[in-house]
């Protein structure tokens, strides 16, 4: 059989921006949707090099003007976002972020807000649910106002993601990292006219019913693929690698189009 090339990704709005950035015409790119690049460096996991012909970038979220300070000397390949962190509400000095989310966005020195969400995984996030929705507020007014992509983190509160579909709409984008399914909910939101994307990451290779689904079911030029290195690990696993988004792409692409992608990279 020949080798065939298969453009290895992936079907957005934001990814033809990066081929046109960032790839030469026929050149193949891996695209992370959602990773942490600070705390990546952190740990010594290094950006991918996947040899020649074949491009890398991805959005990195950073969750501390620390991070952020980390985050900016990385080189061009890797897309800024900054936010507050649902997880980090009950430390957030709210003030002092959204101040520095502000001049942020003023001097354009990001390209999404992010992470901003709920969390309701379990009693302590749940504890901090009015500040959860006090960031919350303040980010999606903010993304409103500059005309801005948000990457929504969302755990066992989608019902928070209906509350605010109308302000969600006015949005030019909105990624949902990580979501979780059901596709029927990924669809209602659709429906309701947000211009949704939906990334998925190492739940589609632990058999995760609802994530697979998804993947199977939903358009898939709404569909990304994304590590969120250097979190979600696998069993056995000690952290996410930034290269795992090789395999996590194969995964999404054999299970939305029930065959195996044919490799470039022997
Ligand atoms: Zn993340």
């Amino acid at each position: 059989m020949s080798r065939k090339t298969v453009t290895l990704l992936l079907f957005s709005d934001i990814i033809e921006i990066m081929l046109e950035k960032f790839a030469k015409k026929n050149q193949n790119i891996f695209f992370d949707a959602h990773f942490h690049y600070a705390v990546c460096k952190e740990l010594g996991i290094e950006l991918p090099d996947f040899g020649s012909g074949i491009s890398w970038s991805g959005i990195s979220c950073a969750h501390s003007k620390e991070e952020f300070e980390i985050q900016k000397d990385a080189p061009s390949c890797v897309i800024q976002a900054y936010g507050m962190h649902p997880q980090n509400a009950a430390n957030e000095n709210i003030k002092e972020s959204t101040a520095f989310l502000e001049e942020l966005l003023s001097k354009n020195l990001i390209s999404f807000i992010g992470e901003a969400g709920f969390d309701f995984f379990n009693d302590e996030f749940k504890a901090a649910a009015a500040l959860q929705e006090e960031i919350w507020n303040i980010q999606l007014e903010l993304a409103i106002k500059y005309n801005i992509p948000l990457v929504v983190h969302c755990r066992k509160a989608n019902h928070k993601l209906f509350e605010y579909s109308r302000q969600l709409s006015r949005l030019p984008e909105v990624l949902f990292h990580s979501f979780m399914g059901p596709p029927v909910e990924a669809r209602s939101l659709l429906e309701r006219g947000i211009n949704a994307y939906f990334s998925f990451g190492k739940q589609v290779m632990n058999g995760n019913k609802k994530v697979i689904a998804c993947v199977q079911e939903l358009p898939e030029e709404r569909i990304l693929a994304e590590t969120d290195a250097p979190f979600q690990f696998l069993k056995g696993e000690k952290y996410t690698e930034l290269t795992d988004i090789q395999r996590i792409n194969e995964k999404i692409y054999q299970l939305s189009h029930g065959f195996e992608m044919t490799n470039v990279i022997s």
